[in-house]
């Protein structure tokens, strides 16, 4: 049975599921089942594009740690590693500084694990952020992992505000509102929303970054969250599929294709000040990249390399350019009360 029959079948059973349940359980099974990755798969992400931007994330982490005082025992933690690549490249460049931490992945997906293995092989695998040890500072990387999980949609109808649902239009998966009224979650500025307005929030980011604030204001360390979206709430939906490098209807594909949000980088900073961290702020790719050297590092590997020097220029285009990678993709800096600013924000 593929995918998409388990889930015809279980609406046909149950009655329709929220947008929530198809996203966490569509996505759940895609990334048990691939590697997602790279230009044989369905989408590309910036440590794919070029070691510079592993390397430079690791020279921001490196950096933070040696005006931190260079503590002796540290864990690198990441989340939603993917093939690996971003950590095998932030810790080589760390370790040129003397940084050498303790390597944590949280990481769901078993087909990822096994790329992971090669990479970083000394890496230990948790499944949420519960197991982390708490006995020393943690240095937090988290590219497009926030994206993958699951967002709650409500919809606005004639009769008030509903869930948004999945349902069946025969054996096609659609979109449609569900029953219970949820106008008590509606904020103030769009009670008054016209019918077909859709808001969507993402509670698990939301408790990812509670946790990852309570955590480092206990321990110490610092955090990078990158991912696409956007700086303030707006109505819309911005669930979207990726099959091939291709768009398609999210509706269309369960299981077999990657299905991500834009992440409301507007909420997550209080989120995470609640509990305790520094927000050091939130920035474009673009400026975060440049602040770090991509252009001094670009100009390196070129030397390096002469015979690679347009794709290495291009790969830095790609990570930085407004009109590509630079624009859409934000950076979000969070660190301990008692650690020290970091470079780029
Ligand atoms: N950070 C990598 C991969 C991004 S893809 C890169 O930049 O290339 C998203 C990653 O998050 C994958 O590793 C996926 O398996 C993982 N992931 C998605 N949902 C998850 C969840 N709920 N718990 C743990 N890991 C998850």
């Amino acid at each position: 049975m593929t995918p998409k029959d388990r889930f015809t079948r279980l609406i046909a059973t149950t009655g329709p599921i929220s947008v929530a349940q198809y996203m966490a359980e569509s996505n759940a099974r895609y990334y048990d089942s691939r590697d997602p990755l790279g230009s044989a798969g369905d989408f590309i992400t910036a440590p794919e594009i070029s070691q510079m931007f592993g390397e430079l994330i690791g020279l921001w982490l490196a950096d933070m740690w040696d005006r931190a005082g260079r503590p002796a025992h540290v864990h690198y933690v990441e989340l939603g590693p993917g093939r690996g690549t971003l950590a095998r490249d932030a810790l080589g460049a760390a370790r040129r500084f003397g940084l050498t931490p303790d390597v944590h992945f949280v990481e769901a997906s078993s087909a990822l694990a096994a790329l992971q293995r090669e990479l970083v092989p000394d890496a230990t695998r948790h499944a949420d952020l519960s197991t982390i040890p708490d006995d020393a500072p943690l240095l937090i990387v988290a590219n497009e992992f926030l994206d993958a999980l699951a967002i709650r949609q409500i919809v606005r109808t004639p009769s008030g505000w509903r869930e948004r649902m999945v349902g069946l239009d025969g054996d096609t998966l659609v979109p449609m509102a569900g029953d219970r009224p949820m106008d008590a979650a509606v904020p103030a500025a769009f009670a008054d929303a016209p019918p077909g307005t859709i808001l969507e929030a993402c509670p698990a980011a939301a408790a990812i970054t509670a946790e990852l604030g309570r955590r480092l204001s206990v321990q110490g360390g610092a955090a990078l969250i990158i991912d696409y979206g956007r700086a303030q709430m707006a109505s819309g939906s911005t669930l979207q599929a990726l099959r091939a490098h291709n768009p398609v209807d999210p509706f269309a594909h369960p299981g077999e294709a990657d299905l991500t949000a834009h992440v409301d980088f507007s909420v997550l900073p209080e989120i995470a000040e609640a509990q305790g961290a520094r927000w050091l702020g939130t920035v474009e790719q673009g400026a975060f990249l440049t602040a770090l050297g991509l252009a001094a590092r670009t100009q390196a590997l070129c030397r390096a390399a002469p015979a690679k020097s347009a794709a290495i220029k291009a790969a830095a285009h790609r990570l930085s350019a407004p009109e590509e990678m630079g624009a859409l993709f934000k950076v979000m800096g969070l660190c301990a009360p008692g650690w020290p600013p970091g470079a780029g924000f």
